[in-house]
């Protein structure tokens, strides 16, 4: 099967938003044995649509449409499709009750604008949308399947991973018989990890091994066809033994979750918990791991010392650890110790984590920019610290160092 992704909206053009929609849904796709050939961008404009619309229906037998399914006049995405497949627009009574109990709960007058966002192609599916008002839907005419999905990643992927996957899954049938395992990595950056596999990778065919890298972590997908779940089991399983041979101690997850989950996980099995003491990474950590639900019960707290005065004043460090002629500085080994040990006994935690570090743009005490340090104070009272120096600017530095945090920290609690 062929798709072609058309997304559609005038910032996209003007450049003010990334088309963060197309590289979802491409990947989405890949995943699913889906080729995507075509990604088309096309403004706010009832022609302009329509054209794009005819050149993907040449080429395409999968044509997915993401944006303008909001309220407002230039939110013309499902009139034009309508109008290009030769049918009219009906609500969809399931969306329709929900914006309407959207408006009387908040007590706000529902102007009739709004009802649009609960019209979907005469005949086509409705996508629910978990996440917001406007439904999405999908339709197949003259052999070729449409899709229509709202422009927020957050409406799009979760009716996308849910509903739109299903919906494709019956009209495809038996031409999808993709199965897929997913690594994911941390502690080793792409071109290590692919060096480690070059001749796995090379000499791939089924199933295929697809790397793709995110800022301080990487995944694999395996994926193969076969006809049933147990024949693609046996194969995934063979080249996956192969991987954790090889990388097996970078392995963090075999799904798509960050590091983050799994340290969460892992410290919620143990019934540990955990504490911070952020000074370059200014909280990072501590956002990534409270943007879980569920993370009070691992997550303590944590402080942001960022300055001298605060890892003294709140975490009792040393001054003559931190300035001073001969000091090793607030950048240190000693300092990413100090400071991991006592913001665990302050906050008496299974687990302290320190990170200090330069990121950037421009050198401190004299140490280079994306030197960082990491401490680790386990439940036994030992304390160990790293040494990275990262590469990139300040904020990748900080996502890098909040990274490798998580990774040192994941593998000292495995080895606990
Ligand atoms: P709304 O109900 O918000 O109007 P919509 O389905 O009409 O939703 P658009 O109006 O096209 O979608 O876009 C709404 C917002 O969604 C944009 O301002 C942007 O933040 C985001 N968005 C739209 N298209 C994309 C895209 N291709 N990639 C990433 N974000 C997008």
């Amino acid at each position: 099967m062929k798709a072609e992704i058309i997304a559609v909206g005038t910032e996209l053009l003007l450049g003010q938003i990334v088309n963060t929609n197309a590289q979802y849904l491409s990947q989405e796709c890949a995943g699913l044995g889906i080729d995507v050939y075509f990604q088309t961008v096309v403004g706010d404009n009832e022609e302009r649509v329509r054209t794009a619309l005819t050149i993907a229906r040449g080429r395409a037998d999968l044509i997915i449409c993401t944006g303008g399914l909001g309220p407002t006049m230039d939110d013309i995405t499902r009139d034009v499709l309508a109008a290009h497949v030769g049918k009219g627009l009906v609500y969809d009574e399931d969306a329709l009750r929900k914006i309407e109990s959207y408006f009387q709960q908040r007590g706000v007058a529902m102007t009739e604008n709004n009802r649009r966002q609960a019209l979907k192609v005469e005949g086509a599916a409705p996508l629910a949308n978990e996440t917001g008002l406007a439904v999405g839907c999908a339709l197949t005419h003259e052999g070729t399947h449409y899709m229509l999905l709202p422009g927020p990643p957050r409406e799009l992927k979760p009716m996308f991973a849910k509903y739109a996957t299903r919906w494709l899954r019956s009209v495809m049938g038996d031409q999808m018989p993709l199965h897929s395992h997913i690594m994911k990595f941390a502690g080793i950056g792409e071109s290590a990890l692919e060096d480690r596999l070059i001749d796995l990778i090379r000499e791939q065919s089924d199933p295929t091994i697809a790397p793709y890298a995110k800022e301080g972590e990487v995944m694999i997908r395996l994926a193969t066809k076969a006809g049933d779940k147990e024949t693609a089991e046996t194969k995934l399983f063979a080249v996956r033994a192969k991987i954790m041979e090889r990388v097996g101690d970078h392995v963090y997850a075999e799904e798509d979750v960050g590091l983050e989950t799994a340290v969460l996980r892992l410290l919620t099995s143990r019934g540990e918990t955990l504490s911070l003491a952020e000074s370059c990474t200014g909280g990072m950590i501590a956002d990534t791991i409270t943007g879980i639900p569920g993370s009070s019960a691992a997550l303590a707290g944590g402080v942001v010392c960022y300055t001298n005065a605060v890892k003294h004043k709140v975490l009792g460090i040393p001054m003559e650890l931190l300035e001073g002629d001969n000091a090793p500085g607030a950048i240190s080994e000693q300092t990413a110790i100090e400071l991991a040990r006592s913001v665990r006994r302050l906050t008496d935690s299974h687990w302290g984590v320190s990170v200090t570090g330069v990121a950037g743009p421009a050198e401190a005490e004299g140490k280079p920019v994306g030197l960082v340090f990491i401490g680790i104070a386990g439940p036994n009272g030992n304390v160990k610290a790293y040494r990275h120096q990262l590469a990139g600017n300040r904020e990748t530095v900080k996502v890098r160092a909040a990274k490798a945090a998580l990774y040192r920290l994941w593998t000292n609690i495995r080895l606990a």
